[in-house]
């Protein structure tokens, strides 16, 4: 599969998604509003490159069944990378989790952890039916929780996170623990295979802001049922740009434009 990219080389485009709330809507979990646009991407023969906070086996399952299987994605938040040659790292999920018991039981307790939790539990905290929850606690790299602690416990409990090399990425549910990759190192690794002319970037969320910023061109997907992303730079001067409609139906018509738009210049460097 990987072949078959490396012969299409340079490809001119690279577009990487982010799932839930993104490419998949908040609820529903449901892509086909922006079938049209993943339909032209194919046609075009660009890579999309999904990039989550999911899983492996979650991701391998999606890119399965959206056709996207030939090309690499990011699982974990970028902490591990699919379809390249020696893609994934040794997982660090255990020693994720010996850190985390090793927390002062104050701040311990107030964080609830996929690991902490059933199949059915999962299920029921993701609308997801229980064999897919049961794909989204096959963890090698990164933990997802749910925080029901205050905003200043939280600075303390991501304070004593660092203190374990440990950082927490707010995703639009969940609050994700790992050894510090982001979806833009991930993005590095797969640029310097792919080498396209210029990357397009989608998120909707602070964890796919690196990754926004990253791309030549970023699109953040509105999504009304998280807190609303700050505003970047890459928005003063055009670079970043944001949908109006929430979830595929935003992803669909951010791409179907952004193909649409009239010829631009290739890959830039940033800061
Ligand atoms: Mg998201």
């Amino acid at each position: 599969m990987v072949e078959t990219l490396l012969m299409t080389c340079p490809v001119k485009l690279v577009v990487f998604s982010d799932l839930d709330g993104t490419l998949l809507d908040h609820e529903t979990y449901r892509w086909d509003a922006a079938q049209p646009a993943l339909d032209r991407l194919r046609s075009l023969q660009i890579p999309v490159v999904l990039a989550s906070s999911k899983t492996a086996a979650e991701i391998t399952r999606l890119q399965n069944d959206m056709g996207l299987e030939s090309y690499p994605a990011i699982v974990e938040n970028g902490s591990g990378v699919i379809g390249l040659p020696g893609g994934t790292t040794t997982g660090t999920y255990a020693a994720l989790r010996r850190s985390l018991e090793a927390m002062p039981q104050d701040l311990r307790s107030l964080y609830r952890g996929f690991g902490d939790m059933s199949a059915n539990d999962v299920a029921a905290i993701t609308g997801l039916p229980p064999d897919a929850a049961q794909r989204a606690r096959q963890r090698d790299f990164s933990e997802p929780g749910i925080w029901s602690g205050s905003a200043a416990e939280l600075e303390t409990f991501k304070q004593a996170l660092a203190e374990r090399g440990i950082t927490a990425q707010r995703g639009g549910r969940f609050l994700t623990l790992s050894f510090g990759k982001t979806k833009a190192d991930a993005m590095d690794r797969i640029i310097e295979v792919l080498q396209p002319e210029a990357t397009l970037a989608l998120g909707d969320a602070p964890n796919d802001r690196a990754m926004l910023e990253k791309a030549d061109h970023g699109v953040i997907v509105a999504n009304p049922h998280s807190a609303p992303m700050p505003d970047l730079p890459g928005e003063g001067d055009g670079r970043i740009t944001r949908t109006v409609e929430s979830g595929p139906t935003g992803w669909n018509a951010a791409v179907i434009a952004f193909l649409n738009r009239p010829a631009t210049t290739g890959r830039h460097s940033h800061g």
